[in-house]
């Protein structure tokens, strides 16, 4: 996609400030998909990652795929409750980062299953917004023990191979779409990383994006820490302060 004459943008600097993005006008878009199994898995896992891209002129789009609607130990809260509330931080942790657009799915948290229906849906919305990247959640991490994690990685991983080739669901390419060629995968909670990111400039966005969680008790002080020592411990690897670290997969 070439734009041209776009709009001055703006994104937040660390301390809070809206400071203008560089080198936008002009310039091919790259885009970004982040798909993901709960409101709150982006942000902990790429929200500095997310931060940079967008700075850097990329336009980047969630799509979570559950509603989250089981995430509470508290007793006096209802299902219904709860995914309207999710729903309510996730849109404001994107909006932090700069997402562009947050697609939910809504489908029931702990139900997530690897269909073909499913599959064909999300190869669907591939093919609509045609990303170049996709960032999900590692399906091969040992001891995964959240059905909906390793669900959300195969199926994004599954669609973005159909999506690529027409053959794949024909019935969509009538209505407009055309197949998608991702040209890589990031894959987040991984054991194996091999792609690493400086976050240094972005920690305090990905934090404030983490801290919209409420519901989900991100907002505490001891979490904050847990998270910014776990960036910089990813960081001291590579040499970098903070750090987000990847599987990286060439399609
Ligand atoms: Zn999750």
């Amino acid at each position: 996609m070439i734009l041209s004459n776009v709009p001055q943008k703006h994104c937040l600097s660390n301390e809070g400030k809206m400071v203008p993005l560089v080198n936008i006008n002009q310039k091919e878009l790259e885009k970004i998909m982040v798909i993901f199994a709960h409101p709150d898995d982006a942000e902990g896992n790429c929200g500095g990652t997310t931060a940079k891209w967008v700075r850097e002129g990329k336009v980047v789009y969630y799509l979570v795929l559950t509603n989250g609607d089981k995430g509470s130990w508290d007793l006096s809260m209802t299902s219904e409750k709860l995914a309207q509330i999710r729903e309510k931080e996730q849109e404001a942790a994107a909006k932090v980062l700069g997402v562009s657009k947050v697609i939910f799915l809504g489908i029931p948290d702990g139900e997530l299953e690897v269909s073909q229906s499913l599959r064909k849906e999300i190869a669907r919305l591939i093919r609509l917004h045609q990303p170049s990247f996709i960032f999900t959640h590692d399906p091969w991490k040992p001891h995964q023990i959240h059905p909906d994690h390793r669900a959300t990685g195969f199926l994004a991983l599954d669609a973005a191979v159909a999506a690529r080739d027409h053959l794949y669901y024909p019935d969509q390419l009538p209505q407009g779409l055309k197949p998608c060629r991702v040209k890589e995968c990031y894959l987040f909670g991984t054991e194996s990383p091999d792609f690493w990111v400086d976050i240094s400039e972005c920690i305090e966005l990905k934090l404030q994006a983490v801290r919209c969680h409420q519901s989900q008790g991100l907002a505490s002080r001891e979490v904050q820490e847990r998270i910014k020592n776990r960036a910089l411990a990813v960081g001291k690897i590579k040499g970098f302060l903070y750090a987000e670290a990847f599987k990286r997969i060439v399609m």
